[in-house]
């Protein structure tokens, strides 16, 4: 049995929760067209006849502007520690930016360490972009690997040499299974660390709060979606309350919607996920600026 711990690292929106669902084959890490969707490192399990391996889902290295953000950013960047291999995931469609070549630089650094991780770059959205321009991202992304690792060291530039691309559509799997026993053929001999039924250690109440937050952001627009927070308050037999937390009275009208709409609507699309039977109650709250005040972040465990 091999096994082990891999991290995909990517700005926001380049697909990482998609792609651990596609591996695992089970949504466990809620996906959005917003970036920053993901607020905790949720670890996907994939468990086959030989291997376990255990996805670290990241929230996405960006520039922060608020608090919510700082720490965002620093479980980001803990997550490229400690673990066997690292994932950078570049987009097909959208120039190397600034975002990408940060990525791929803290991704050189962590893998140039002694007993660090194996570096793989995948190139995703394949799909969107066709063919010929994967191709020539992968040729970019390869330059840019190894014009990064020049400025970071031997370590580094040994991690840039060692490195395997993927073209990869984590919507529709392609090119995945390819980069799932690269995966697999750089852990090494390890016990099983989790039962091989388990595919997420994200606890029911906190799947619940993301079922009903990704029924919310597909529903807003602008700032909204950042300032809204949900979470299970109550949770009794099959009746479940659930907390939206907003910043402004004028965001409590647009999720409440004309007449109850929208949160009737999310109500509905949530409780279409859960178990029949299942009683789901929707609150919202104003919590003034809580993106930007510690201790809130704290009671939300953020
Ligand atoms: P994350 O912020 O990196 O976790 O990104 P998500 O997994 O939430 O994906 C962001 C958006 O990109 C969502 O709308 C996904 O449906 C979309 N997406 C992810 N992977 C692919 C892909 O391979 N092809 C296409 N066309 N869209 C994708
Ligand atoms: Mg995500």
């Amino acid at each position: 049995m091999r096994s082990g711990f891999v991290t995909i690292a990517g700005r926001p929106n380049v697909g990482k929760s998609t792609l651990i669902n596609t591996i695992v084959g089970e949504k466990v890490t809620i996906t959005s067209s917003r970036p920053n969707t993901t607020r905790h490192q949720i670890r996907g399990v994939l468990t086959t006849d030989e291997a376990q391996v255990v996805f670290v889902d990241t929230p996405g290295i960006h520039r922060p502007k608020t608090q919510l953000g700082q720490r965002l950013n620093e479980s980001a960047l803990t997550a490229l520690d400690g673990v066997e291999v690292l994932v950078a995931l570049i987009e097909a469609s959208a120039a190397i930016g600034p975002g990408d070549r940060m990525v791929l630089s803290r991704s050189l650094t962590a893998a140039g360490t002694t007993d660090g991780p194996a570096l793989l770059v995948a190139v995703n959205k394949m799909d969107k972009a066709g063919p010929a321009r994967t191709a020539e991202q992968l040729t970019l992304a390869l330059a840019a690997t190894e014009e990064l690792a020049e400025g970071l060291g031997a370590g580094a530039k040994a991690a840039a040499q060692a490195a395997e691309f993927f073209p990869i559509s984590a919507k529709t799997g392609r090119g995945v299974p390819a980069l799932v026993a690269s995966i697999i053929g750089r852990l090494s001999e390890g016990p099983a660390y989790y039962p091989d039924d388990m595919i997420s250690d994200q606890g029911d109440a906190a799947h619940v709060a993301e079922l009903v937050r990704e029924q919310l952001l597909s529903r807003t627009r602008d700032e909204l979606p950042h300032s809204i927070h949900c979470q299970v308050t109550e949770w009794e037999g099959n009746a479940i309350r659930v907390e939206i937390l907003v910043e402004r009275e004028s965001q409590k009208g647009i999720v409440i919607g004309k007449g109850g709409e929208m949160l009737k609507e999310v109500g509905t699309a949530a409780r279409a996920q859960l178990p029949p039977g299942t009683h789901l109650e929707l609150f919202v709250r104003v919590e003034k600026r809580w993106q930007s005040r510690s201790e809130v972040l704290d009671r939300f465990g953020i």
